[in-house]
């Protein structure tokens, strides 16, 4: 955005939602009382604020920060998961069920105060359940794509090392003594400095299935890598 109290304001929302795990209807109501105080200050300084994004959605695709997932279709009892691009009448053979919604497709017929009937245009089917999906090798891309990102990968290896503090991951027995394929260390062995090495942990939270909410994402996430 041009002008740079907005970009603050969307910079504060953004950090607030991802570090700190403040929900999208707050960060929604912080960019609002933003946009009102903005809008109506007493100097010309803020002109310009109607074009303040009012929700964090807005804010977080202007910052390229969505998620970068293709939403897979998938069967609401068996979970097998499906094509993307199944059309609207896609059912899972082994359950014998739908995958959409089917009630959505149904025209409806829509009566105007005049006595004119018309037909309202048909919402698109939409899948009962879905199941985001990114492959580590392709994330992996765009992450690297990021300005910065090579220098803060290594950023580990100078960091303040207290002996006797265990202050991250990378103080672990497990960072330091884990293998590659060479039988080098993998972190600290000597092919390691000519190249970058990454640690993977996989996170599930078997919880979300049951219904409960266990984080700020539940409803809509629950793994991680
Ligand atoms: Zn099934």
């Amino acid at each position: 955005h041009p002008l740079w109290y907005i970009r603050a304001a969307m910079y504060l929302v953004g950090i607030l939602h991802t570090r700190h795990h403040v929900t999208f209807s707050a960060c929604d109501l912080i960019l609002r009382v933003f946009k009102f105080v903005f809008e109506n200050a007493p100097s010309d300084s803020f002109r310009g604020a109607s074009t303040m994004p009012k929700t964090l959605i807005t804010v977080l695709s202007a910052l390229d920060m969505t998620d970068k997932f293709v939403v897979h279709p998938i069967c609401y009892n068996c979970h097998r998961m499906f094509d993307p691009n199944l059309g609207s009448d896609g059912f899972c053979s082994a359950c014998e069920i739908p995958l959409f919604d089917t009630v959505a497709s149904v025209p409806v017929a829509n009566s105007l105060p005049l006595g004119d009937t018309a037909v309202r245009p048909v919402p698109a089917a939409k899948p009962i359940r879905v199941s985001p999906l990114q492959l580590p090798s392709h994330g992996l891309i765009e992450f690297f794509k990021r300005p910065g990102m090579f220098q803060a990968m290594n950023a580990w290896k100078t960091r303040l090392v207290v002996p006797g503090e265990m202050r991250c991951m990378q103080d672990g027995e497990v960072w330091k003594s884990i293998k590659g394929p060479d039988g080098e260390s993998f972190f600290h062995g000597p092919s390691a400095e000519k190249e970058i090495r990454v640690g993977v942990t996989l996170s599930l939270d078997w919880c979300f299935r049951f219904g409960r909410k266990t984080s700020n994402y539940g409803p809509s996430h629950s793994s991680g890598v």
